[in-house]
């Protein structure tokens, strides 16, 4: 446990997470968290009221923000820590990303419905706080209800990843963009769980030496969507590819998460974390 814990991934109502920003904060607080980023998928709107929360019990926040990216044909996950929430660019260019989830989920309960799930859309739209920000989570949830699967790892297997019945193919930003928008924000680009995507040793070291070049200035490497025997690859990457370091959870809800708050080990020492002179 490091002296002091920080967690700069998380998930809110406001995206996939079950926790209202304000309870995050407070639980991430419970769980000993001295710094959090709130980082919901492709909207920022959560950002106030756990900020507010953040000042109420002294907990320090970092706003974030996870944007889906689409690059070769995968989908990979930026994050921004410490954006401007205000900033035009990035509002516009997350309104654009999220413009695509209602029409993908429509596409998502029509194939699911052929699978047998016939009202998977309203179910899922059951768990939605944010109307608009639907993902496969709520999906994920619906049909957990339904007790045909037991678990979300069980639901993705089987209905929700490619080449699997309720899987919409879809083309989210460029990494250029999403680079854009975060450091016309004033933020600080973080690729987040290297270790999650489907891509070839090649590929990734394709997009990362891009990500480098477009001026991303980090990588998660301990995080709870990475098993704890990754932690070292991505140290390695880090370090190969002259990365900052960036830790967190990923959490989105009890139970269901892998990791709670306080839970991950520290980053490893040598590297450079990407909170580095922020406090
Ligand atoms: P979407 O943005 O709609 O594609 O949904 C992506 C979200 O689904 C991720 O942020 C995770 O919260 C969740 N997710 C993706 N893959 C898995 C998995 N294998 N197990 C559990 N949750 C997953
Ligand atoms: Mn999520
Ligand atoms: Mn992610
Ligand atoms: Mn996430």
């Amino acid at each position: 446990m490091p002296a002091l814990d920080i967690d700069l991934h998380s998930h809110s109502t406001i995206s996939d997470g079950t926790m209202q920003p304000a309870a995050l904060v407070a639980h991430a607080k419970a769980r000993g968290v001295s710094v959090l980023a709130l980082t919901d998928h492709d909207e920022v709107r959560g950002l106030e009221e756990a900020a507010a929360s953040a000042d109420g019990v002294g907990l320090r926040f970092i706003p974030g923000v996870e944007i889906s990216v689409t690059w070769g044909g995968q989908t990979v996950h930026i994050v921004g820590l410490r954006i401007d929430p205000d900033n035009q660019g990035l509002l516009h260019g997350l309104e654009q990303v999220r413009s695509g989830r209602l029409p993908r989920a429509r596409e998502m309960g029509r194939q699911l419905a052929l699978a047998g799930f016939p009202d998977a859309y309203e179910g899922a739209l059951r768990f939605v706080s944010n109307p608009g920000l639907i993902s496969r989570t709520h999906f994920a949830r619906h049909i957990i209800s339904t007790g045909r699967c037991a678990n979300m790892k069980q639901v993705f297997e089987r209905y929700l990843v490619a080449g699997k019945p309720g899987y919409a193919e879809h083309s989210w930003a460029k990494l250029s963009e999403a680079v854009a928008w975060i450091h016309g924000a004033g933020g600080v680009a973080v690729v987040a769980h290297p270790g999650r995507y489907r891509l070839t040793e090649l590929a990734l070291g394709e997009m990362l030496s891009e990500f480098k070049q477009l001026g991303g200035e980090a990588i998660e490497v301990v995080t709870g969507s990475h098993a704890p025997e990754q932690f070292a690859r991505f140290a390695t990457l880090a370090r190969h590819y002259g990365f900052r370091a960036s830790r967190g959870s990923d959490f989105h809800g009890t139970g269901e998460s892998r990791v709670d708050f306080g839970e991950l080990p520290p980053l490893p020492g040598d590297l450079t974390p990407v909170w580095q002179g922020w406090f």
